[in-house]
Parts: C-alpha cells; structure tokens; sequence
C-alpha cells in the first residue's frame, strides 16, 4: 500500500455515492452492505432479518457522515434529521414507549460503527432521551430511584464529555469527591439520594463550562449526538488508528450511526447481561459457554466489580431463559456458520441479543470446530480448511510458554524458530554438547552460529543469538531441527572468552537458566513453564482433508534418519533436500572430513573418503527405508570446504598458545634434567611428569605441526566470496573423488534396499548449476558408478537424477538442462541471493528492516517469496523447462517453501511440490490445500 494512502486518511474523501436515503432501520438495511452501514449497522440489520429479538433501531449511513464532514461548517446532510424522526416514530410504535414521554419515555444508544472495526476509538452514547422529566417515568416504570438517577447520571456525564466538549476530569472530580463524602469505595456503594445529588451537580458542570444550559430537548439531544459521532471520524485517536493499522479510505470511509432503543439489564432480579460463544473458544468443544451477571449493565460483566457467574447456572436461575438462549445459539450457528460471540441483555424476562461476530478462538479450538461442524453438516469440507490461517498451526507443533506466566522479557530479537525452551546457558558448542550428554538442558548463546556449531545445535534445546536475521545460519538450521531459535538479539553482547553475556546491566553467567520463545523472539532469565504441543485426531482428520484436495505434495527437508522420522509424524510425502554437508558436521565425522581435506597423498585421501562413504551410505539407507517408498532427494556436497575446518584467526590463536605451551613444556623438562645433573634432590629430579618430558614437547611438537598444516590449508582455501566461490557444483567437478564417493553412497544404499525388495526412490540432486555441461559431468560419474553397482549386484537401478536451480543462469538456460535432469528443485534462499544481488546475513543485519519500514520494498524477500522478478524467472524456468521435458518434476526447497503466500504461487506456477522444515509440513499442507482452493472454480462457488 502507498504511503499516500495513508496519509488521505486526514482529509475527508470525497464520495462517490449521491443516494439521498441516508437511514435505514433495522428491518431494511442491507446486512451485507458494511460500507454504507458500518459493520455494527449491516449487524444488526441481518440479526434482524433473521428473526433474532433485537432491539428496534436504526443506521444512519457512513455516506451521510461524509456529507456531513464535507461540508464546510459541518451541516447535517437536508432531511436528515427528517427520516431520524420518521424512524423514532416506527421505534416508539414497536416498543410502545414514547420519545421524550414523562410516562414511557424511549432510550436509546447513539453508537459509531465503520466498516472495519476500530474498537474504542469513537464515541458512543447512552441513555440518551433522559432530561428532568422523562427521568421520572423511567423511575415510575422501573420502581427504581437507585437505578433511575444512576442512569442519569452516566448520561449526562457521557454526553457532556462526548457531545458537548466538557473534560472528563470535571466529572470525575465531582465523583469523587461525593463518594468520599459517602465513605464508599465503588460506585454501587452510593445511594439513590447520592447520585440525584452528583446528577445535579453534573448538570451544573455542564451549564459552568457552556454558559448554557445542559439540553433538554430529546431531539435537541439525537442531534446532538448523532453529529459527534460523525465529528469523532476525524477525531486524533481514530485517525492514529486508522494510520497505525493501515486502514485506508477503501477499507472505511466514515462512520455509521447506530441509534437502538436502550434495553436494561439492571431493572431487578428478572433482569441479567451477559457474553456467550456459541462453542468454547478454549477447547472448541461445542456446548454454550459464557458468563452473565443478573441485574447488571453489559459493562460491569466487563468491569469485573462483580464476578459473573457461568451460563451454565442460568439453567436453575431462568431456565426458560436458558432454552432461549440456546436457541439464540441455535440461530446464530446455522445462520452465521461459524462460531460466534454473543452479548445478550434480559430485561424484565425478555431475551434481547445486542450483538454477535465471529468469535476468536485458539487454534485447537479453530481445528476442532473446523472439523465438527463440518461433520455436523453446518460447513464443508472446503470452508473447514478454509477458515484457518495455515501459519497457526505451527503454534500446534512446538512447546510454547504457559500463557499465565507474569515474567518481563529480559531481551528481544526475531522470532527465528518457533517453540520455547528453558535450559543453562552455554556460549560454545562444545560445552553445549559436553552438558548436554550428560543430560543437562542447555541454551546454545552465540553471537551468531556456523556450520562447525551443528554438534552444539544437537545437544542444545535451543539456540539464542546476538546477531542475523530469520535466514541466518542459526534459525535455518534450528528450523530443520524443529527447535527454538531467537535470532538477534542485538541487547545482548556475548563475550565468548570470559563466558557471559551482558544484557543492559545484567550478566548471564554461564550455567544460569533462561527460556527463550521462538514464537516471539523474548528472552527470559530463569525457567518458564512451557505446554507440550498436542498432534490431535481433529488435527490429523483436516490435513487429511487437505491433503485429498491439493495438488501440491509437500515434502520435508530433513538431513538425518531421526529428522526423517519426525517429518513422517508431520505428514510429510518425502524429503525434498537432505543437506549432505550436515552429516559431515557430526562430530564422528568431522575429523574424518577434515583429514580429507588435509591429506597429503592419494592414499590419504582415499583412505579418508572410504571410511565418510560407509558412513554416509549408512546414513542414506536408514532415510531411504523410514521413507520409503516415498521420494529422498539427497544433495550433493553444497557449501565450500572451507567451512569444515576452523577460521585462520581461530587457529592463530591456537597456535600462539601451542609455541607458549612447547616452550613451558621444554623449558619445565629442561629444569629437571638440570637438576638431575646436579644430582640435587633426587626424589625431584625423578619426578619429570608427563608432558614434562621429551615425549610431551614432541606431542605438542606434533600438534603444532598438524596445526599449522591446517592454517596453510586454510589460507591456500580463503576465498574472497566464498559463496559465489568453490562450492557446489563446481567443487564436486573439480575435486571429482567428493561427488564420487557420495553418490556411490546414494547408490550402494539403494541397491541394499532394492536386494531386499523395499520400494526406495532415492533422488541425486546437484547444486548450484549453471550450465548444461555442469550438470553432464556429474552424470557422467552417476552413469559410471550406477552401470558399476548394477554389473555387481545384477540388479537395475531405480532413482532419479536432477538439479537445483538456484542461480539466475540455471532460470535462464533450463530448457538445456532439463536434457539432463529429471527433476529441478527450487533453491530460492540462494535464488533470492541472486536476483537482488543481496548477501541474505548482511541484508538481515543491516539494511533490510530499514528497507522495510520506510515501504521501499513491501516484505523481506528471504521470507516471502518476490513474485515480481523473482516469480518472473521461477516461471520462466518452469515452462522452458516443461518445453523439453513435458513431465519435468518442479519443486521448491527454499525457506518459502513452508510459507503460505509463497506456496500459494507456486501452486499458480504448476509446482509439484514444496519442501519445508518438518514442523512447517502441516503448514504447508493446508496451505497448498488453500492454493487448490483459491483456484477460480472454488472462488466462484
Ligand atoms: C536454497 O538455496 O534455497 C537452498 C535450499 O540451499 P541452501 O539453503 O542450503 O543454500
Ligand atoms: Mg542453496
């Protein structure tokens, strides 16, 4: 939306609609037109055409209010107050009470109503229609002093205040000090004599400030009144609100009245107020549930002066009442289909329904009723998955706090994987891993977190981190774990080496607790309790529902046989991206990796990369039969190999502290041969413990060695740009024994499963491809390998070949590519990367919430999935890729992939599938369920 927008909120805008008919009473109005009668109006005329016992009232349209704020001195649109009175008359008709009458006289509420909600921001006026006299008729029909100056009172006080201009202080003041003078505490303390006495005295507030006198005419008044309501449109908080909110002129324009005959809740004890949801909004579970209070006024339910009672008691209090109610209930669900929040006033026996809208529930509540009404036939199928945004379901899957928890937040960052989690705080991942086997619950604190980390991420229960945004290495990461992640959380500062972190004048030490939540990115000191997520039948029943409708499968990416299995439980239909390069990072295998990296021979090499390919087919085995028969896209070897071995700073430090150690070790063992010389004290001179001797200077000897053979290594490797440098595909073709290794892993773990008959469906993907030619390479040793396994095994291998695309020039040549790969896979981090020439970790961090805020671009593009220029090439490489392969099989495997929107496009493109985390998967089930539904077919239904 344009700032623009925004800002025309300040003017009044000019209408379009020149109708002169600006009243509609409740019998008339149009309940679906919300932007000629606001949303309370179209309301209140549909409870009426329905057959609910509203009270008799009437709207006058939000065209009238722009008339009126257009014109210049602020007139009421001619005629106006002509058809307020017609409409008054057919009220006093219904009810049978008189307007201004000293014997019946007719109340009513003047309220504001646009048509979005904009709860508290315009004014509302009651009891209006009381003066001198008609206060007395109210008092005669009610029998009730108390009550009738009580009423008085508020009127005069509201419509002073929001009619007439008087400061609420004044009123207030004068409350005050009257109940002072009683010796009362609450209002309901004061006599009927004090309030006739705080009623006249407000009178006199009133005729002070004005120099006239409070109005006493009934009509003088609905004037009066009606104009305020229009006038609090422009007024400062609505407009604020209207801005902060984004509500623009086309979503409101102006504010309905809604003038309805005043029904009382508080004229004795055959009176009541209450609020209901047709079902519990807790639970979802479908009996009536709500509170009432008897002979009280719809706000003191609210106040909480007194305690309201459960409905359920209404059943012995005012049991025909209740059956009323439950008709109400009745009416409301099968009219509205959708659950709904009721208020309902009895005065004197009879049921009035105030008001009624969709009721706001949990999301175990929103799946249980999705799911029971429509078994009760009240809904289908379609409108069941409809009703629920998709990205509520991951609260479902994750631990998250217990809502009754008081704790202040002791920091904020970005809300990076959802779930919460308590645990002591470590700062390395070692010490993580350490604790964490002894079983200690820790929270890994990093500045930011990288590939070597992963040891850590395994034994932590949740990662925290000072910097990056959702699309760091940390929240990627803790996603595809399905663990909490908080990432930059800038107030903290870590500091590594003295183990703390500082958090504005506190200091977490490590081993002191701390919860963070995912869901919101706050960071607490101490244990919250968390609730443990719940997988309910209902849950299971409407993805199955959505799974039966869309088109889109949905994958998981998952990199172990234990995520695997999760991602299962989640419904997924296979994997979509198992990251190689993770296995690699475990800590059995990562001095393995590295000894390849290092190795000086042939022999060393190979040595090192037989022992990682029984590893690795191990490992493929185990996710092909948890999948199986289902698809495991497994990826070739993706990041640069220099992320296997530590930083050149890292290891200058290490090796500093190595030449002090070799020189203390020799020079210790130095002393003791001198005193050994010096025949001093034997005992001493015999004692030379290890490493105090030749042996320890020649182990640190070594390890200096090793060190500084990995320092060469690591300089020989440094790379300006490392992401757009030796990785990918192009390492796997230039160091070709890395690529080999792995796919006749990829392929002896198929055959194994083949030989003993289990339906595996492995498929090798290559990374970071460009070209054509690329992509033949690897074939070439796929074709190699495979013809070898199939020659020893006597067996035919089935498996599928194909390509990321991730890079602009893979988008713009895929009708080449798709010669040679049968299936592509959208890697969109990396395609975002490329089509905005945006460092995703640098844009995080520093310009892209800039960027957002001041609108130069709508939403983070790493989160939603840029459908202008990026879309642009997505569909470009889909049908140019479709052109050569017709059953060409797309899918994406980027973080968009578990992102509703996002999934909603590709569907439009003709995807196959989408890939996301494993606790993403129900998302994106109902998501892609959405997408089928958003078809035109659905739409016009
Ligand atoms: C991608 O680029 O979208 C992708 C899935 O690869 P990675 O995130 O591992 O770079
Ligand atoms: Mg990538």
């Amino acid at each position: 939306m344009k700032t623009t927008d925004i800002l025309e909120q300040e003017r009044p805008v000019q209408i379009k609609n020149k109708s002169t008919k600006f009243v509609y009473s409740f019998r008339d109005g149009d309940g679906k037109n919300k932007q000629l009668l606001g949303g309370k109006g179209a309301n209140l005329c549909e409870m009426t055409q329905i057959g609910l016992n509203v009270p008799a009232g009437f709207v006058i349209t939000t065209n009238a209010c722009l008339r009126y704020l257009e014109t210049p001195d602020r007139m009421l649109p001619k005629g106006l107050m002509d058809e307020v009175r017609k409409q008054i008359k057919d009220i006093e008709k219904t009810t049978g009470k008189t307007f201004g009458d000293p014997e019946n006289p007719l109340l009513v509420s003047v309220r504001s109503g646009s048509a979005m909600s904009m709860p508290g921001m315009m004014d509302t006026i009651l009891n209006l229609g009381l003066n001198k006299k008609t206060l007395l008729g109210l008092i005669k029909q009610t029998n009730n002093e108390r009550f009738g100056y009580d009423a008085y009172r508020r009127f005069i006080q509201l419509f002073g205040k929001v009619a007439l201009g008087v400061s609420d202080e004044k009123f207030d003041k004068l409350f005050e000090e009257v109940k002072k003078k009683a010796g009362v505490k609450v209002d309901i303390g004061l006599s009927a004599v004090d309030l006739k006495g705080i009623s006249e005295r407000f009178l006199n507030v009133v005729h002070e400030t004005l120099g006239k006198a409070f109005p006493e005419d009934v009509y003088d008044q609905l004037e009066i009144a009606i104009k305020a309501v229009f006038n609090s449109w422009t007024g400062k908080r609505a407009i604020d609100y209207r801005r902060e909110f984004k509500i623009t002129p086309a979503m409101a324009n102006g504010t309905a009245v809604n003038v309805v005959t005043m029904v009382f809740g508080n004229m004795g004890n055959d009176c009541a107020t209450g609020v209901g949801f047709t079902r519990d909004p807790g639970t979802g579970e479908n009996v009536m549930f709500g509170e009432y209070l008897t002979n009280a006024q719809g706000e003191d339910v609210v106040a909480g002066i007194r305690t309201p009672k459960p409905v359920s008691e209404l059943t012995n209090e005012m049991p025909d009442l209740y059956r009323q109610l439950e008709t109400l209930r009745d009416k409301l669900e099968s009219h509205y289909k959708e659950v709904q929040d009721f208020e309902y006033t009895i005065e004197k026996g009879v049921l009035y329904c105030l008001q009624t809208r969709n009721g706001k529930m949990n999301t175990t509540a929103m799946v249980r009723t999705s799911v029971e009404m429509t078994k009760e036939g009240l809904i289908n199928k379609e409108q069941s998955l409809l009703r629920i945004k998709p990205e509520l379901l991951e609260q479902l899957l994750h631990p998250r706090l217990d809502s009754l928890h008081k704790v202040s937040p002791l920091a904020q960052g970005l809300p990076a994987s959802p779930g919460a989690a308590s645990g002591h705080v470590v700062f390395d991942a070692d010490r993580a891993e350490l604790l964490g086997r002894a079983g200690e619950k820790v929270i890994l604190v990093r500045e930011e977190t990288k590939p070597e980390d992963i040891h850590g991420f395994f034994a932590s229960q949740g990662v925290l981190t000072s910097r990056g945004g959702k699309t760091s290495h940390a929240a990627v990461v803790a996603r595809g774990m399905g663990k909490p992640c908080v990432a930059g959380a800038e107030g903290i500062q870590v500091d590594t080496k003295l183990r703390q972190a500082k958090v504005g004048d506190k200091i977490l030490h490590e081993g002191d607790y701390i919860t963070i939540d995912g869901g919101t990115g706050f960071v607490y000191q101490g244990i919250i309790p968390t609730v443990e997520p719940t997988f309910s039948d209902e849950l299971k029943v409407l993805l199955n529902w959505a799974d039966e409708l869309a088109t889109l499968k949905v994958m998981a990416n998952a990199d172990t046989p234990s995520a695997a299995k999760k991602a299962l439980d989640y419904g997924a239909m296979g994997i979509g991206l198992c990251r190689t390069e993770r296995m690699f990072n475990d800590v059995d295998r990562l001095p393995v990796v590295v000894e390849m990296i290092l190795a000086a021979t042939k022999e060393e090499r190979e040595s090192a990369l037989m022992r990682l390919k029984e590893m690795q087919r191990k490992d493929f085995s185990e996710i092909l039969l948890v999948m199986a028969p289902r698809p495991v896209t497994i990826r070739l070897l993706d990041p640069p190999i220099h992320e296997f071995l530590p930083t050149e700073e890292v290891l200058r430090d290490e090796l500093l502290h190595l030449y002090h150690l070799k020189d203390t070790v020799s020079g210790v063992a130095n002393l003791f041969g001198s005193l050994r010389l010096l025949n001093a004290d034997v005992n001493i001179a015999n004692l030379s413990p290890a490493p105090f001797n030749m042996m320890g200077v020649e182990l640190v000897g070594q390890a200096i060695q090793k060190k500084e053979q990995m320092l060469k290594k690591v300089r020989e490797l440094h790379e300006v740009n490392p992401m757009l440098g030796h990785r990918g595909v192009r390492l796997g073709i230039t160091f070709p024994e890395i690529y080999k290794m792995q796919i006749q892993a990829i392929l002896e773990a198929t055959a194994d499963c083949q030989k003993a008959a289990i339906d595996v469906r492995p498929e090798i993907m290559v990374p970071q491809v460009c070209t054509a030619e690329e992509l033949m390479e690897v074939k070439v040793f796929v074709d190699e390998i495979r013809a070898n396994i199939e020659r020893e095994h006597g067996i035919k291998l089935h498996f599928k070949f194909g390509t990321m695309i991730e890079v602009v020039r893979a988008c713009l040549q895929a009708e080449a590519l798709a010669g040679v790969a049968e299936f592509f896979s959208f890697g969109t981090n990396d395609l975002t990367q490329a089509t905005f020439s945006f460092s995703r970790e640098d844009a995080e961090n520093k310009f892209l919430p800039f960027y957002i805020s001041k609108g130069v671009l709508k939403d983070n593009p790493f989160e939603v999935l840029d459908r202008k220029a990026m879309g642009k090439l997505m569909k470009l490489a889909v049908d140019d890729g479709r052109t050569t392969r017709p059953e060409l099989k797309v899918g994406i495997c980027g973080e968009h992939g578990g992102h509703p929107e996002s999934i909603m496009f590709c569907h439009q493109l003709g995807l196959n599938y989408v890939s996301c985390s494993g606790p993403r998967v129900p998302v994106a089930r109902l998501a892609a369920a959405q997408a089928k539904l958003g078809e035109s077919k659905y739409v016009s239904n």
